[in-house]
């Protein structure tokens, strides 16, 4: 037998694969992590007692239900809307990923709104999806207009917004949303999707301006809220034109039994929910009244459960003294319009504090 032939170099990826960076969010063993706006509080115990209960009578040597309807159901309820128009997906990443794969492609373009939540330009290319870039303005809100102005231009079949916009926490408010949406109409050929992954910290959602004959998808995730990132569970609220191309696209049997199950159960915890996000929004205001008061720094209003502020010193010797005080942060700091710009995520009022402790010693450290 001839011996294997074998290579010298790795076999090549699609070129533009190849030309793409990986989507990094460094992460280190410290002693408070305020870095990827995780709820800082685990489920209820009566959550778990309660799904592994459910998942215990589950066939498992059976698919999972391919429509995820129970879930599907009790979700359309709570929010108030039908079942037709609930399109769920293994993280609200999976949904912005499908929605893509469904509408975008090489002879498409989406568009977003720098800055914002990087996935959404990160996993267009990885669709073959040509991405056109607006600004949002100084406060990182998006003009209307210009808005309106860009859809005209590009005619995309995508249009990103991010409401409460991660990195900024900044809220769209519901005139920016509907003029969008309205532009976005006009050209007969696009979605507005709009990505609410902090929805619930906020005081207003696009939820309800969804209607069947409208092109509006708003985005939502179990991974914030849910104290559920290790679920992986998203969903997406669409016109049921829209959730039929979705399940097209989507691999069959994409959901596991498990993550159904919890996505229902989760939902007889609403009241424990709520005071959990009742509790996260009283600390964000604290967080940002300290940030407010404390010199050499300038936060932005958030409606998230995070707060990007900047510093009026090197960024990335405050992130680097943040880390050396074992506490860790999101650095943006050599972001393009983010310059010297760090966001926080709102953790337990213990941890709150120590990040401000640690912030307060580092500027002083940097700055004398
Ligand atoms: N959208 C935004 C704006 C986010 O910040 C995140 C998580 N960082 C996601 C979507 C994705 O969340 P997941 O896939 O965990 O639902």
């Amino acid at each position: 037998m001839n011996p294997p032939i074998r290579i010298s170099e790795p076999v090549p990826p699609r070129d533009d694969v190849q030309a793409l960076e990986g989507y990094h969010s460094p992460q280190l063993d410290v002693r408070v992590r305020l870095n990827t706006n995780e709820s800082p509080y685990p489920p209820p115990a009566g959550f778990v007692e309660a799904w592994l209960d459910e998942l215990a009578n589950v066939p498992l040597h059976r698919y999972p239900d391919r429509q995820a309807r129970d879930l599907r159901a009790a979700l359309a309820q709570r929010l108030g809307q039908p079942m037709e128009r609930v399109f769920c997906a293994n993280g609200s990443n999976e949904v912005l990923q499908t929605l893509l794969l469904a509408y975008g492609g090489h002879a498409r373009r989406a568009l977003a709104f720098e800055p914002t939540y990087a996935l959404h330009s990160h996993i267009a290319r990885l669709t073959g999806t040509p991405i056109a870039e607006g600004e949002r303005r100084p406060d990182f809100t998006v003009d209307p207009e210009t808005a309106t102005k860009l859809v005209e231009r590009h005619t995309p079949s995508i249009v990103f917004t991010c409401s409460p916009n991660n990195p900024t926490g900044t809220l769209d408010p519901p005139e920016a949303v509907d003029a969008l949406v309205d532009a976005v109409a006009a050209t007969g050929r696009g979605l507005l999707v709009v990505d609410e992954a902090y929805g619930e910290f906020a005081s207003r959602s696009a939820i309800q301006q969804v209607d069947d004959d409208r092109p509006l998808v708003v985005v939502r995730t179990y991974s914030k809220v849910w104290s559920m990132a290790a679920i992986r569970l998203g969903f997406c609220v669409a016109p049921p034109w829209v959730v039929e191309e979705l399940e097209k696209v989507v691999l069959p049997y994409h959901l596991a039994a498990p993550t159904q199950i919890a996505g229902r159960v989760a939902l007889r915890f609403d009241t424990e929910m709520k005071a959990r996000v009742d509790e996260l929004v009283r600390e964000r205001d604290r967080l940002l009244d300290a940030l407010e008061g404390q010199a050499g720094v300038v936060p932005y209003p958030s409606g998230a459960n995070f707060v990007l502020f900047r510093v009026q010193a090197d960024g990335q010797r405050v992130w680097d003294g943040l880390v050396a005080h074992g506490v860790l942060v999101r650095n943006f700091s050599r972001w393009p319009r983010l310059h010297d710009c760090l966001r926080v995520t709102v953790g337990t009022r213990d941890e709150n504090d120590a990040f401000l402790e640690a912030l307060s010693r580092v500027l002083t450290e940097v700055t004398s």
